[in-house]
């Protein structure tokens, strides 16, 4: 089947390599935020909960949100958080983590040329974070106008690479599986996920990612090799 849509991976396919060492700080802030006497407690458990969140999605793919961290949080610490309160620390934590989401400056000149190209664009990523918040990384970088469907696992089910993740972008793009390419870092939740349900997939390489034993169909290094690969699939019936 003729190529019709190609869905992107996010951090590490369209960011540069996100530096988590720099992130584990920002805990503290929404942690000063809710309970400033009890800051290094909360901070401690807000770090504790998203790891064993984290821990559980690589072995059952069950998705999370930022929220549910929180709840959990409060749950257990027995502070009273409102959803006012969630949306404000989640705003500081955005604040700080801004400067450290740069999108591959490549990125958006290689979706408007696919775009230009008559392809429907999907962004699938597995995240906790709330749609608002990744919304505002890809307006401020000039990538939102290219991408006709964003889907992000913090409002699924399931994270990727269960089917279910891959199936919810296919349905919004309204193309079946064997019209479209996944392009991703992560040979397990991108490359493993998407080729088991009939996908093409295109592995973007040297991100210091975890490795897994699966072949994409292609390997690229940067972005605009995307613009040939997709051209001879788009003409290539098969
Ligand atoms: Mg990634």
């Amino acid at each position: 089947m003729a190529l019709a849509a190609v869905v992107f991976d996010w951090g590490g396919t369209l960011t540069d390599p996100l530096n988590f060492e720099e992130l584990t700080d920002l805990w503290r802030l929404a942690a000063r935020h809710i309970a400033p006497d009890r800051e290094d407690e909360l901070c401690a458990r807000l770090e504790q909960i998203e790891g064993a969140l984290w821990a559980g999605v690589a072995k059952d793919q069950k998705a999370f949100s930022l929220s549910d961290i929180l709840k959990k949080a409060s749950d257990e610490l027995g502070v009273d958080v409102a959803e006012a309160l969630l949306e404000e620390a989640g705003t500081h934590h955005l604040d700080v983590w801004t400067p450290h989401i740069v999108h591959d400056p490549e990125a958006a000149p290689t979706l408007a040329a696919l775009k230009g190209e008559g392809l429907k664009i999907g962004l699938l990523s597995n995240t906790h974070w709330p749609r608002a918040f990744h919304e505002r990384f890809l307006e401020r970088d000039g990538l939102a106008e290219f991408i006709d469907v964003r889907c992000y696992t913090s409002e699924m089910e399931r994270t990727k690479p269960h089917p279910a993740a891959y199936r919810t972008v296919l349905r919004e793009l309204d193309v079946a599986p064997a019209a479209a390419a996944f392009v991703g870092d992560r040979l397990y939740d991108d490359i493993f996920g998407a080729k088991a349900l009939g996908l093409r997939t295109v592995h973007r390489r040297d991100r210091n990612v975890p490795g897994f034993d699966v072949q994409p169909d292609a390997v690229i290094d940067r972005l605009p090799e995307l613009i040939p690969l997709v051209d001879k699939w788009m003409r290539n019936d098969t």
